[in-house]
This record gives C-alpha cells, sequence and structure tokens, in this order.
C-alpha cells in the first residue's frame, strides 16, 4: 500500500498543493483509489465522507487532464446536492492551485446566468447536481463531446433523492468512451442497479464495511419522555460552553428546525446559533455554512438535507434531536464529526415514538448506542395530552408497519405509561413542581412558543 502522496508519482504542482494542505499520509480510501483511477480503472468507491473520499477521485484526475485545454469540460463531476457540489469544488481548488485547470460548479436555486457565462470563458471540469446539468446542457450551454471521466458522488444519496431518471439522461449525453467513477456510503439495490449501467468492470475499493459509523466518534443516547425534556436537556448540555464548542443540532422537519433556532437564538443571540434547511435561500445557506466554518457561529441547526457534504473539521457534537426516520442518515449525521481523524461526539434524543427507528438504528450499525441517564438538574416534563395521543398513534402505526394484523392498541389506558410522564387530562391543575422547574429550565432560555413545535401529528 503506498505511504505517501509521492508514491502515486503525481506532478509536482498537485504534491506542492497536497502539502499545503497539511496531507501527510493517503487515507485509506487515497491509498486504495489513486493508483487504479490513474491507470484508468472504472471504480466503485464504497466510502463515507470524512475518509478522504474526494481528494481519492480529485487527485488522479487533476493529474489525468494537467493543464487547461479548449473550451469544453473534459471531467463532470456529479453530486446530489449544492453544498456537496461546492465541497467537490473547493478541494479541486485546494489541489489544482499551482495549475491552470478550471472548474465551474453548477446547481440550481439561483439563476442560471453567471454559471452560463461562467462556462462561456472555458472550463475543464463542470461539477453539478444533475437538474441543472441537463437544463444547461438541453438549452445548449454545454458540450459533452469532449467528456471523458465522469464521477458520481455519493450515488446512494442521488438514489434516495429521485435521481434516478435524470443520471439515466445523463448517461446518454455523454460519450461513450470515458472513465466512470462512482463513490456511495452505501451500497444499496438501487445503487447496485446504477452501477451496473454505469461501470464497466468496475474495481470496487471498499475502505468501511455498510453503515459503519467513523470509529473516531463516540455514540450516546437520552431516553426522553417529550419534546420539552429535550428541550431542557439541550440547554442543560448547551451549557458546556468548553466542551461543546461546535455542534449540529439536527432535526427531523424544516419547522422543528425553525423552531429550535429560534429558541436557541432567544437564549444565545442570532450570531451564535443559524438554522440551514432545503428552505432557506442559496445565500443564506452558504453565510451559515461559512460562519460555522470560520468558528464564529458556535450552533448549526440541520434537516438532513444539509448532512451530506458539509464538510466541517471540529466539529464537537452532533446531537440528533430527533432521531432520523431514515435510518441511513443516522450515519451521515454522525459522520459531521470525528472527521479526519478527530475524535467527536454523537448525542441522540429518542423519545419511546423513536424507540423502533433506534433498534432499526442499531441493526443497521451493529452496534448497541450507549444509553446515558438524563444529567441531575434537567426536569423531566409531563408529556402533553396531545403529544401522548400522537406518540401512541406512532407507537400503533410502527406496529402495524411489523404487523398487518396488529389492531392497535391506542387507547386512554394505555398511553400511561408513555416515558416517565403522568397522564394529565386536559383540564387537569398543572404539577406544582414542574412550575417550577420549568422556570429554571425553560424560562431562563426566553420562553419556549407553544405553538411552535408540535410533533408530527397523523390526522385520523
Ligand atoms: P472527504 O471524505 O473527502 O469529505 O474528506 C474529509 C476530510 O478529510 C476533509 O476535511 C479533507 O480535507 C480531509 N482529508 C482528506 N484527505 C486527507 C489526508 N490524506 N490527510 C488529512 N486529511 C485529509
Amino acid at each position: 500500500m503506498p505511504q505517501s502522496f509521492e508514491d502515486f508519482k503525481l506532478n509536482p504542482q498537485i504534491l506542492n498543493a497536497i502539502a499545503d494542505a497539511g496531507f501527510t499520509k493517503p487515507t485509506p480510501i487515497q491509498q486504495k483509489a489513486i493508483a487504479p483511477i490513474l491507470s484508468g480503472q472504472d471504480i466503485m468507491g464504497v466510502a463515507q465522507t470524512g475518509t478522504g473520499k474526494t481528494a481519492a477521485f480529485v487527485l488522479p484526475i487533476l493529474m489525468k487532464l494537467k493543464y487547461a485545454q479548449g473550451v469544453d469540460a473534459r471531467a463532470l463531476i456529479i453530486s446530489p446536492t449544492r453544498e456537496l457540489g461546492m465541497q467537490i469544488e473547493e478541494n479541486i481548488k485546494t489541489f489544482a492551485k499551482y495549475t491552470d485547470l478550471r472548474t465551474v460548479v453548477l446547481y440550481g436555486g439561483l439563476g442560471p446566468k453567471t454559471q452560463i457565462a461562467e462556462l462561456k470563458k472555458g472550463v475543464d471540469i463542470i461539477v453539478s447536481t444533475p437538474g441543472r446539468f441537463l437544463d444547461l446542457y438541453l438549452a445548449g450551454n454545454i458540450n459533452t463531446q469532449y467528456i471523458k471521466f465522469l464521477v458520481m458522488d455519493e450515488a446512494d444519496k442521488m438514489m434516495d433523492m429521485g435521481f434516478i431518471g435524470s443520471i439515466h439522461r445523463i448517461l446518454e449525453v455523454v460519450p461513450r468512451k470515458r472513465q466512470n467513477l462512482l463513490f456511495s456510503a452505501t451500497m444499496s439495490e438501487l445503487v447496485h442497479k446504477i452501477s451496473g449501467d454505469f461501470l464497466k468492470h468496475p474495481t470496487i475499493v471498499e475502505v468501511a464495511p455498510q453503515a459503519t459509523p467513523p470509529v473516531t466518534v463516540s455514540q450516546e443516547v437520552y431516553k426522553v419522555p417529550n419534546l420539552k425534556t429535550k428541550l431542557n436537556l439541550l440547554q442543560h448540555l448547551l451549557k458546556d460552553v468548553e466542551d461543546f464548542t461546535r455542534l449540529i443540532v439536527f432535526c427531523k422537519t424544516k419547522v422543528v428546525a425553525d423552531n429550535i433556532c429560534h429558541y436557541l437564538q432567544r437564549r444565545y443571540g442570532v450570531d451564535e446559533v443559524k438554522v440551514i434547511h432545503a428552505n432557506k435561500g442559496q445565500n443564506t445557506r452558504i453565510n451559515s455554512i461559512n460562519a460555522f466554518k470560520e468558528g464564529g457561529l458556535r450552533i448549526l441547526v440541520a434537516t438532513d438535507v444539509a448532512s451530506r457534504g458539509l464538510d466541517v473539521t471540529d466539529v464537537s457534537h452532533v446531537i440528533n434531536f430527533d432521531v432520523p426516520i431514515i435510518i441511513e442518515d443516522y450515519v451521515h449525521r454522525i459522520g459531521r464529526t470525528g472527521r479526519a481523524l478527530q475524535t467527536g461526539s454523537a448525542i441522540t434524543f429518542s423519545t419511546p415514538g423513536d424507540e423502533f427507528y433506534l433498534e432499526k438504528i442499531e441493526k443497521l450499525i451493529r452496534q448497541k448506542i450507549t444509553v446515558k441517564e438524563i444529567p441531575e438538574g434537567v426536569f423531566v416534563d409531563d408529556t402533553g395530552y396531545d403529544e401522548r395521543q400522537a406518540i401512541a398513534k406512532e407507537i400503533d402505526l410502527q406496529k402495524r408497519k411489523e404487523d398487518p394484523d396488529f389492531k392497535g392498541a391506542f387507547h386512554e389506558k394505555k398511553l400511561k405509561n408513555i416515558g416517565n410522564a403522568k397522564v394529565v387530562k386536559p383540564g387537569d391543575r398543572p404539577n406544582p413542581k414542574s412550575k417550577v422547574a420549568r422556570g429554571k429550565e425553560i424560562k431562563s432560555g426566553g420562553g419556549f412558543k407553544k405553538k411552535g413545535i408540535k410533533f408530527d401529528k397523523k390526522k385520523k
């Protein structure tokens, strides 16, 4: 196995840029993938983000393209999201800085004018999301005739996002004679299928078995009865400013993410907390990610859209405010910390309605996640009537998924033992103990808008 970048016989411009980036030794995926790519083979790379997979394909492509040539792109890199596309472009810029190679990154959500103007200036590498690439191609702004390298990054995410049709169309419009590289964090059935359509006798390089969380990340779960307790716990953890230096709080919906962000902003100020999700404008997202990278921003609240391709080192903690329902997202979320050989910590909040998914996650990662006691000083709130109903319905739904004959236990009597909470019926007098503690834990944070966060309730 090559132990240094010199072993790949890369040219001095690239080696100097690698040295400037501070990389001293290739990572395992780089050790395995760079030589076969240089020798012209198709590659199927099974590797998560955080393993150095971007440089594993970028370095040999730069080496092969050598210098700027003509107007039309010779390499096309398809990425599922804008964030990942920008990340790849940043990698290319880092390693191509002593060459004259030109890169354009294309994505939707912005008018195409600037992107078209850049393409016109001449380009060697296009990094693009599938839809925007096809739009610009169909409008006659891209000539694909000279494309010799086609990379699909995070192919599993592309399949999850329903890009299979676009991928097939892209395969139809690029020359047949080309080198193909496909990278994916997991090897799902659809990825397997697309790799069959796409790769010719590929060399398979794998650095971690399917869905293995990085070993550098410690994983813990707090079993909490309800949303309010999650908020109390989050606030409690965030008090530890020395340990929790830079964290991402993942939420399952945009609404929850917005509400958590507002809640935390009231406590810590708007400069310390920002939210990113698909409804945020492109510039807002870029500004938030940059502020987070530069260290000015301590807390980034995000949905799963943002969990891929977000390359920020020194993320001390990932907090799963909600257990992800697409269980593979768990691995991607926690891969945001512990990157590039550093250590990190992933903390998950799980309500009784989440247990089902938590068990599935443990099966997927083939590990038990350590259960932590709720720390002293965190008030365990009562579960409100609506939330108890929503949780019970969710549990019924899950049981029905496992057993279609299940009749449903959704009944008031059965709700009594959800979490640690006492049953409080509408009209019950509030527990005086909870009043005091709530005053301490929540109101000091500026109060949480009651109507703000709601569990996803399924209408009968
Ligand atoms: P990736 O998996 O491509 O998203 O890369 C994850 C992180 O690892 C990025 O911050 C890279 O800059 C970093 N990285 C990639 N290769 C190396 C290397 N050989 N040595 C140190 N860090 C690296």
